[in-house]
């Protein structure tokens, strides 16, 4: 099946469709996290009060970082050009669903996703577990098969073939996981063309 013929396409947000500006060695520092631990399951395990605070602070942090967010070479051109042609569209995100919304709407595609397509990190389980695709999959009553998940970073890829789906990796100079990746693109106006 080539690109073009899916109807239904998943999206990692940060990095993606937007320009990366996630510091996440300045954010593990300020919340004491080492350099090797998962942030997400680095909160997850501490005390729950000590979680909590941690977990406002990085809403906080992000949502600066959501307001200001930039879009990525060709990402709205994509977005834009995939809903016109009625093709269903989801972000699948580790950062919180609200702040998803606010990027959306700061990059100016927030009309082309249905709110409920919009999974965060407490809609889903963190990528790279399937559970998000899964549950986009249910919704839209389509195998796995016929989705294609489009990240710029390997849990991105390694979700998309735990669920079944497409794979499809933009924005690095080159593609380190080709053995995770269906398609490569250095960009999303190079995958928009792809994608015709
Ligand atoms: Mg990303």
């Amino acid at each position: 099946m080539g690109l073009a013929q899916f109807r239904h396409w998943v999206f990692d947000m940060d990095g993606t469709l937007t320009v990366a500006v996630h510091d996440f060695a300045a954010i593990r520092r300020e919340l004491a996290i080492p350099p090797e631990d998962d942030i997400l399951h680095h909160l997850a395990a501490l005390p729950a009060e000590e979680a909590r605070a941690k977990h406002a602070w990085l809403l906080e942090h992000e949502r600066e970082l959501a307001v200001n967010a930039r879009p990525a070479a060709g990402a709205v051109e994509l977005v834009r050009e995939l809903h016109a042609r009625g093709v269903r569209l989801g972000i699948l995100t580790r950062n919180a669903r609200e702040l998803a919304l606010l990027t959306l709407q700061a990059i100016g595609v927030e009309d082309c996703f249905a709110p409920a397509d919009i999974l965060g990190r407490d809609e889903a389980p963190p990528k790279p577990h399937p559970g998000g695709l899964q549950h986009l999959a249910a919704r839209w009553r389509v195998a796995a098969s016929e989705m294609v998940m489009v990240g710029d970073y390997r849990f991105d890829l390694d979700c998309g073939r735990a669920a079944g789906t497409a794979t499809v990796l933009v924005n690095l100079p080159e593609n380190p996981w080709p053995e995770l990746t269906d398609w490569y693109a250095e960009d999303c106006a190079q995958l928009l063309l792809l994608a015709r």
